[in-house]
């Protein structure tokens, strides 16, 4: 946007894992991957207005990553997948989804490819869009796996192997389109611990590979949906999924790490495992509608930084806010930069 300066401040950027509301004019409200209401090249244009006033709301209320708020895509996974030969959409299996919900999905009926780039038009309509750094989100490799039925390679190792080298290829180009920052999101680490061992970071690793643009894994409990709900209240008092990932992690070439924080129940000295990298943290609550106090956040990133250090902590979200009321999400980021703000002044008393 002609006349935007970048943001002024470097400490504690601040920036939100992914989706934001869609306007109700493109897609139906408060419903998680909700068909378009346009069509043709109306839906390109309205998809482009959205991006637009995903980029003005995040810079207005203070936002200095600013991300797509995925106003055009449908959802983080399959937006990606439909654009790969190789998936057959038309032939779908019910398969059980991160071990906790039961989807229809598509079927892998042969070798996956990239025909053409999938994001990258949008990419570089972001980048004209704002002189502030730009993040873009891809789905992980071990994500994607667990979101299809594999009649091809009937291999999940395999699979994520083909399917990194795809997120390489693309994260590749969307470095080219000027992203600052490119995120992948791989909640199944926080699932399925042996692959993760085995395969998983290394697939992730294998995605990343090459890039000058940083890196991020954004790893989380989820949407506030109810199978997400039902199977944080199976966990237990204390949430410790992190530690499977994060030794691994913090050994990896994957600059930044996101996580949630705020009302869930992970431990918070679990950030330790990952000295030494970005963390971007979630002190923004995504499974409930209150909206947090600036002092509330304040107080969720005053704890982390007895963990991480301030010239690398990333305030955030817990993951995306797609299914919130706009008002409800916009308030959110308001708070998110006012909380922020206090500890800016904090660090900025302490060390003049
Ligand atoms: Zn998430």
């Amino acid at each position: 946007m002609s006349g935007e300066s970048p943001a002024p401040h470097t400490l504690l950027p601040t920036s939100i894992v992914g989706s934001l509301p869609k306007p109700s004019w493109l897609a139906q409200p408060e419903v998680l991957w909700s068909p378009w209401k346009l069509h043709g090249d109306a839906l390109v244009e309205g998809k482009q207005d959205a991006l637009r006033i995903a980029v003005e709301e995040q810079s207005r209320r203070g936002i200095d990553i600013v991300g797509d708020g995925e106003q055009t895509r449908q959802h983080f996974v399959t937006t990606f997948v439909e654009h790969l030969s190789g998936v057959d959409f038309e032939q779908r299996k019910t398969v059980r989804i991160r071990d906790r919900y039961d989807a229809s999905v598509p079927t892998v009926i042969g070798s996956v490819s990239r025909e053409q780039p999938v994001f990258v038009d949008d990419a570089k309509f972001l980048r004209a869009s704002t002189d502030r750094p730009i993040k873009w989100a891809l789905p992980g490799p071990m994500t994607m796996v667990d979101t299809l039925y594999d009649a091809h390679y009937r291999s999940r190792e395999k699979l994520a192997w083909e399917f990194a080298t795809i997120l390489n290829e693309e994260a590749k180009e969307l470095e080219a389109a000027g992203v600052d920052i490119i995120q992948f999101d791989e909640p199944s680490f926080n699932v399925f611990f042996d692959e993760v061992h085995d395969w998983g970071v290394a697939a992730l690793e294998r995605a990343a590979e090459g890039l000058r643009a940083e890196t991020a894994v954004h790893i989380c409990y989820g949407y506030g949906i109810k199978a997400n709900t039902d199977w944080k209240a199976t966990l237990g008092s204390q949430w410790r999924q992190y530690e499977e990932s994060f030794p691994l992690l913090q050994q990896s070439s994957i600059d930044i790490v996101s996580l949630e924080c705020h009302h869930s129940h992970v431990p918070m000295d679990l950030i330790e495992l990952v000295r030494g990298k970005k963390v971007m943290l979630g002190a923004i609550d995504v499974a409930s509608e209150t909206i947090e106090t600036p002092e509330e956040v304040a107080d969720t990133l005053r704890k982390a930084l007895r963990f991480v250090d301030a010239d690398k902590l990333v305030p955030s979200t817990n993951c995306g806010m797609a299914p919130f009321p706009r008002d409800v999400a916009l308030g959110k980021l308001s708070a998110l930069s006012a909380g922020t703000k206090i500890i800016r002044e904090e660090l900025a008393v302490a060390e003049p």
